[in-house]
């Protein structure tokens, strides 16, 4: 499929609307105490309040993500010089994220952090950055802002306007702007799967190419050939947006494979439901639970099985032995996993 065909089935600017969405769910969550993010509020137009399924749904892609990330700032090399080594973030089709920011406030933001998006996407956060001090103290202050660019340029923060389906400016723009030999995250929520999987796939060969020592922390849909995933890839379709991967990558196997063949060293992917019961931290897990009212639990875990996590591993510096999933899970009968 050409790209403008592609483009005119999953339409540019609504793939680019589900940036607002992702940032209204998530100030949604933070004001009701499910997650704190003191940025996202500065992006957010029109605030509304979600349903609690879709809270909690936020609440378990953030604290996954942030529980792999910080895995990775905690990774050490055995190497002589104790183990530190500068490390770097790479997020694609970052959106309207803030993780830079509060990495910043928690005194764990990398040696660099690059985000790449459209340039309608870009133009308007440098702009928001520019025009809120907040923001603008978080960057230093020899940064070059460019709203007609679309870019943000500092020492330790970057964001760039790409269209990441032409690999060869994703790569001299990272031949540019980053050093591919440093231990790399590379994020990609909600943004593979709008494109077409030739792109995808060269992305995911790209990346593995470039970046020798490196995790993917991949999160986007599964199941499309079942009555929920039929369903919500049609409310996806009815507004412009085709889920143009799912079909290629429809399963958890099919997802590791894509990285795997694409010369991955290591790739597991689980599904959100188990993330839920089986990763993420019980404590928090119980703290949000009283939260709010709840009792969409069929709906819930539905939902939760159409959405996974795969981490892929690239690990030329020996770091990441123990980095991933926990292994040898005892397997969980489907009740006591299912039961509220
Ligand atoms: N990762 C963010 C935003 C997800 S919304 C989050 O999880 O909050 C998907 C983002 O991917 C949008 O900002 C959209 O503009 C971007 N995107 C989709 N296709 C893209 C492409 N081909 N090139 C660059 N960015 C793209």
């Amino acid at each position: 499929m050409d790209k403008s065909t592609a483009d005119s089935r999953s339409n540019r600017a609504a793939v680019q609307a589900t940036n607002d969405d992702a940032s209204a769910s998530k100030l949604s969550c933070v004001k009701k105490g499910y997650i704190k993010d003191d940025y996202v509020h500065l992006f957010v137009r029109r605030p509304v309040r979600r349903a609690p399924i879709i809270n909690r749904g936020y609440f378990a892609r953030w604290a996954t993500f942030r529980k792999f990330l910080n895995m990775f700032l905690n990774s050490e090399t055995g190497s002589s010089n104790g183990g530190h080594v500068k490390k770097q973030i790479l997020s694609l089709g970052a959106g309207f994220d803030t993780t830079y920011f509060q990495l910043q406030d928690e005194g764990k933001a990398p040696h660099l952090y690059v985000e790449l998006d459209f340039k309608e996407v870009t133009t308007k956060k440098a702009t928001i950055i520019e025009t809120s001090g907040k923001l603008r103290e978080k960057i230093s202050e020899t940064a070059s802002i460019c709203r007609e660019k679309g870019e943000v340029i500092s020492d330790n923060y970057k964001l760039l306007p790409i269209d990441l389906r032409d690999i060869e400016s994703l790569n001299d723009i990272i031949v540019a702007h980053m050093d591919p030999s440093l231990p790399t995250f590379i994020i990609a929520e909600c943004v593979l799967i709008y494109l077409d999987p030739d792109s995808s796939r060269a992305i995911v060969e790209w990346a593995s190419r470039t970046f020798s020592t490196s995790v993917f922390f991949l999160y986007e849909q599964i199941l499309p050939h079942d009555a929920f995933g039929q369903q919500m890839i049609r409310n996806l379709e009815s507004r412009g947006c085709g889920l143009l991967g799912i079909y290629d990558t429809p399963t958890l196997l099919a997802k590791e494979k894509l990285f795997l063949d694409q010369g991955w060293q290591r790739a597991v992917a689980w599904d959100m439901l188990k993330i839920y019961t089986s990763f993420i931290e019980p404590r928090e897990r119980q703290r949000i639970e009283r939260l709010e009212l709840f009792d969409e639990f069929e709906e819930w875990y539905m939902l939760q099985e159409h959405y996974c996590v795969t981490i892929a591993i690239n690990d030329a510096m020996g770091m990441f032995e123990d980095y991933g999933f926990p292994k040898d899970q005892p397997v969980t009968t489907t009740s006591t996993a299912l039961s509220p």
